[in-house]
């Protein structure tokens, strides 16, 4: 018998044939594709012929390229419509494609042969985009250590399986933590808390098998019960247990691992040749430098400081009109902060919802995307994973330019979250090959009949994910490795936050958010306090964000600190941080810096950004109309076709007419008079 997933896909659009394709097929599939990536490798590697850009890094691109078409269609399953066979070849694929990738970067022929042509690079007549690839692959190996030998290579090699284990002993001991804590509630202890988080706590209880409601340091139960609860002595209580987690002392405590982290990665960036780690880490982002993200988070410091003092003010009011004395403190800021919202902008989500259907909010970011860049979306039809997927064929004026997967409705095979994904990327270089991309949310299916309501904040996360697709669907470059969303992890999510801002465009809400019973526009003071609403408490939530973003820096760019909870310490005594808030990940417990690698001096990405997309939609703000058609041009021209093709700086710079500034975003976070 064939394997479907190793014949030619025959199918509409070239899709993989979900159709005919058996769980028992996934595995053969993989492995014979990674063997013949294997084979194509090797023979490059040992190739007699003098290095060229075609025989060494085209043929390396091109080297996995039924690997990679079988891996889109796994992972897209694997992700969106999982199930225990799926799950368990997802942990038998793993560490054979790690294997794969450390073989290809520590092949020393190879390297040898991408070295010599990078040395030649100037004499080798090459296309702008041929040269980018050559120097972004050079810079992939090296950064992994190819040009080490010797002591230095076996050191590297041992400390990245250090660092790998010790980064799964972090996740483990703060699951542990997490574990082990909860705090039973009497029927006297659930007074004034509303009923969503009464029936949260019983059903934590339940799970649990505590014999009654509890509270757990799960951050869906935490935080709603720090915000509604009156009892200030068991918010307390509640609040140190969670800002303890992985600082309990005992075998669960992550300070240790912490240290020996941050000192590997010191270790790790002086053997690649880098002053320090954040050196080595943001070479490769828009930031480029320590510096820089330390310039652009201090600009943020303050205005937000100042808001968060305001703020704190009002609260602290609150807090005695309450009958209690002393400072406001971090276990008191949700709640008063609640009871203010409700005060001044109350926001009844029932009112919101039945504005926002599924089907429109789809349609308006179509007809966002006609209106900006021409492209018209028509129902099409082909093998798909799950009968609720569907898909739409892209044109513009008459000519293909991708398919468009959108799989909206939550599912048990689903996991949480939004996200984006290509089964296929847009190259050139094997025909003109147009991308297939998928949109994954988890709307909840509603009723047959009924329709899809969506809250304001999914009607984002569908727009978000939009923008992302527009990046991957756009994209008009030559080499795969460039194309669409392969840029740096700085800029990845320009697209999709900026495209978010259409969502917020009167004319698109009067259009699109309309009654689904009544078929009526939002009426306008609703449609003032959803979008009010969006900015409130922007002051705690810069301040406790941009702590932990100086706070990881100061880690990875400084001597790596001994004690990393005293540096901690000296960092914020040193910005000044309100008595009120803490950070929004102490260092036992920043998952994002310790249990990995990718955020590591990169947590202030998520705001480097925001400042970049506040910045872009206020181009068009600027000349006073949301569709600019010129201005729609050159997003396209300069960023949502150019991929990874230039530097994410120049690309900017080409849109915009000089780099990103914090305005917009100071504006947009309603910090802007705060300063
Ligand atoms: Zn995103």
């Amino acid at each position: 018998m064939t394997n479907p997933l190793l014949d030619t896909w025959t199918t509409p659009f070239g899709l993989p044939p979900f159709d005919a394709i058996t769980d028992d097929d996934w595995s053969p599939a993989v492995d014979t594709a990674l063997e013949e990536a294997t084979t194509r490798i090797l023979a490059i590697a040992e190739s007699q012929d003098a290095p060229t850009f075609e025989n060494t890094i085209l043929a390396l691109e091109s080297a996995d390229r039924r690997l990679s078409d079988v891996l889109g269609a796994f992972y897209s399953v694997a992700g969106a419509d999982s199930n225990p066979k799926r799950e368990a070849l997802q942990r038998e694929f793993a560490p054979k494609l790690s294997a794969y990738s450390s073989a290809i970067t520590s092949n020393k022929q190879l390297f040898q042969r991408i070295e010599t042509l990078w040395t030649d690079r100037e004499s080798l007549d090459l296309t702008p985009e041929q040269q980018r690839v050559l120097y972004l692959t050079h810079r992939s190996f090296v950064r992994s250590g190819a040009e080490l030998t010797g002591f230095a290579e076996d050191r590297l090699t041992e400390i990245k399986s250090r660092l790998a284990s010790l980064g799964t002993e972090f996740t483990q001991n703060l699951l542990a933590d997490e574990r082990e804590w909860e705090m039973p509630l009497s029927e006297a202890d659930m007074e004034g808390l509303p009923s969503f988080v009464v029936s949260a706590a019983r059903a934590a209880g339940e799970e649990r098998g505590a014999g009654g409601p509890v509270v757990t340091l799960s951050r869906s139960l935490i935080v709603p019960f720090l915000q509604f609860s009156p009892r200030r002595d068991l918010r307390h209580k509640a609040y140190e247990a969670w800002t303890a987690r992985g600082a309990n002392g005992g075998d669960t405590d992550n300070r240790a691992i912490a240290a020996e982290i941050l000192d590997l990665r010191a270790q790790r960036a002086d053997l690649l040749g880098y002053d320090s780690f954040a050196d080595y880490k943001l070479e490769t982002e828009m930031a480029g430098n320590p510096q820089a993200v330390r310039d652009l988070l201090m600009q943020v410091w303050e205005p937000a400081k100042a808001a968060a003092e305001a703020d704190a003010t009002r609260l602290t009011a609150m807090l005695h009109a309450d009958g209690h004395a002393g400072p406001l403190e971090p276990w008191d800021w949700r709640y008063y902060s609640e009871k203010r919202r409700k005060e001044e902008h109350d926001l009844d989500e029932n009112e919101v919802k039945p504005y926002f259907q599924l089907g429109r909010m789809i349609e308006a970011a179509f007809d966002c995307a006609n209106k900006l860049f021409g492209l018209q979306f028509a129902p099409a039809d082909g093998p798909l994973y799950h009968p609720d997927v569907r898909m739409w064929d892209v044109t513009r004026n008459g000519e293909h330019v991708a398919l468009f997967v959108g799989d909206y409705f939550a599912r048990g095979s689903k996991r949480s979250g939004a996200w984006c994904g290509a089964m296929r990327s847009q190259r050139r270089t094997d025909g003109d090959v147009r991308a297939i991309v998928t949109n994954v949310c988890n709307f909840a299916k509603p009723p047959k009949g009924e329709p899809c309501l969506l809250s304001y904040d999914d009607a984002r996360t569908l727009f978000h994910e939009f923008g992302h697709a527009l990046h991957q669907m756009l994209s008009d470059v030559t080499y795969e490795s460039i194309s669409g969303t392969s840029v740096a992890r700085d800029f990845v999510e320009l697209p999709s936050q900026l495209y978010e801002h259409w969502l917020e465009v009167p004319q698109v809400l009067k259009d699109y958010a309309t009654h689904a019973e009544t078929g009526e526009p939002m009426p306008e003071a609703l449609l003032d306090k959803v979008l009010g609403a969006a900015t409130y408490d922007m002051g705690f939530q810069t301040v406790e964000y941009v702590a932990s973003a100086l706070v990881d820096l100061s880690f990875h760019d400084e001597e790596p600190p001994a004690d990393p909870m005293q540096r901690q310490a000296e960092v914020l005594e040193e910005i000044g941080m309100p008595h009120a808030i803490r950070m929004r990940h102490a260092t036992p417990h920043f998952a994002h810096v310790f249990s990995g690698d990718g955020y590591s001096s990169g947590y202030y990405s998520y705001m480097w950004s925001e400042v970049m997309d506040a910045d872009a939609f206020a181009a068009f703000e600027e000349k006073g109309d949301p569709f600019d058609a010129e201005l729609a041009r050159s997003l396209e021209a300069n960023i949502l076709s150019r991929g990874g093709s230039e530097e994410a700086a120049d690309l900017y710079t080409r849109f915009r007419g000089r780099m990103p500034g914090v305005e917009a975003l100071l504006k947009g976070r309603g910090l802007a008079d705060a300063a």
